[in-house]
């Protein structure tokens, strides 16, 4: 599986020092690795063959033990012939949007894993699923909580499997934090605060509302709100408030927030205050409890990179694949039939406290959330 061993003997000592069986088993054999019988690779299609797929998905098939890239799905036929001849792809698991429903007739395609703008999530998980097919769908789920509903109960219906492609669950700095959630040794994280964005220039699907179904709080901001009910050890918040500034750019962003600041507040009292943009870079969480804290002060969210320090000192622990790990183990629970970490309710979850955090911009009012 696709871990970059550390060969740094000292950091190996913190690492094993830091993060406890369930991580340093994960690191060595992966999450799925004991006790799992079926040895079968189950073959993943990826559909849409856009920048995520061709950077991070594609590649991390390569190094996946429980599943490969058998197939493509796409709108552009001369990608699929790219992909077919650089993946050595059989011509028979080369589809198009118009004929995926052919899928079901394909032993090979055990997986479809859909990596369209989100607004296309729904269609695609739908039809797969209907296709008898296990799905893996990108985030954000998609643009409503009602489509989540949908897709939800169309792989349920379908006896199919559905995961969302939530990467950082995967990853060893964010397993650690969710290990501090869980046992508080630096106390519950009664703060947190996270900033993430990236200077967008262009128009693009992203700032399509209609597609993108928002703007950075959509494609950025969620990965906060999302590590944000992970420090909460699982908790939903139970209200937002919001504020969008003012746009430096309103032509360009004359569908969608340019950028948003967000207040989520927990049951137990905690708080997380948080913004996101497309006219500024940064990728930053940090969390306090009463007895520690954590700080990810460099690409917090991102595949690789992270920098976090802790109160403890510096925390240096394994790169993971974290797209390889992730697929990796949705194979592995359709394989031995367990429930997977990142299943639709998750993404149905967070879609649920994002339209709250829209609507508090909205309105100027604090927002109870309702899941
Ligand atoms: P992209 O624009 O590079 O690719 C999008 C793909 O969708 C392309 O192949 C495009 O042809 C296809 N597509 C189909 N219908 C389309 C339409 N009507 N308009 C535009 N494109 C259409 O985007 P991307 O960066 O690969 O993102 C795809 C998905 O993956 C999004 O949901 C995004 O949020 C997600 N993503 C996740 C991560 C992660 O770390 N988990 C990182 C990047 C992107």
């Amino acid at each position: 599986m696709g871990i970059i061993q550390c060969s740094d003997q000292s950091s190996r000592r913190h690492f094993l020092k830091w993060s406890g069986l369930t991580a340093a088993a994960f690191a060595t054999r992966g999450l799925y690795g004991q006790g799992s019988k079926n040895d079968r690779k189950l073959g993943v299609a990826l559909l849409g063959l856009g920048k995520y797929s061709s950077g991070q998905l594609g590649p991390a098939l390569r190094v996946t033990e429980r599943c490969y890239l058998a197939g493509v799905i796409t709108g552009h036929p001369e990608k699929g012939e790219q992909w077919a001849s650089q993946y050595n792809l059989k011509k028979q698991n080369i589809y198009t949007y118009d004929n995926l429903e052919k899928i079901a007739d394909n032993p090979d395609i055990d997986i479809v894993y859909v990596v369209t703008p989100p607004a296309l999530h729904p269609e695609f998980t739908i039809r797969a699923a209907k296709a008898g097919k296990h799905v893996i769908s990108e985030k954000p789920m998609a643009t409503s909580v009602a489509d989540c509903d949908k897709m939800i109960a169309a792989c349920k219906t379908a006896k199919v499997k559905l995961g969302v492609g939530y990467r950082i669950h995967y990853d060893l700095y964010h397993q650690e934090m969710m290990r501090h959630a869980r046992e508080q040794d630096f106390g519950p994280f009664m703060k947190m605060t996270g900033d993430r964005g990236f200077v967008f220039g262009s128009r693009a699907w992203r700032i399509d509302k209609k597609l993108a179904g928002g703007g950075p709080m959509m494609d950025l901001g969620i990965y906060i709100v999302h590590g944000a009910c992970m420090a909460a050890n699982g908790a939903v918040p139970v209200a937002v408030t919001a504020h969008e500034e003012p746009k430096t750019k309103p032509d360009l962003f004359n569908e969608v927030e340019e950028t948003i600041r967000w207040t989520m507040e927990f049951p137990n009292g905690s708080q997380c205050e948080a913004i996101t943009s497309f006219n500024h870079s940064a990728d930053v969480f940090r969390v306090e409890g009463s007895k520690g804290w954590m700080d990810f002060k460099q690409h917090a969210f991102t595949y690789h990179g992270i920098v976090c320090e802790t109160s403890r000192g510096p925390l240096n622990l394994n790169a993971v694949n974290q797209q390889a790990a992730q697929m990796d183990d949705f194979a592995d629970c359709i394989l031995n039939n367990r429930e997977t970490l990142v299943p639709g309710t998750l993404g149905r979850r967070d879609i649920a406290i994002i339209s709250s955090i829209y609507q508090a911009a909205a309105t100027g009012k604090r927002v109870t959330v309702e899941i």
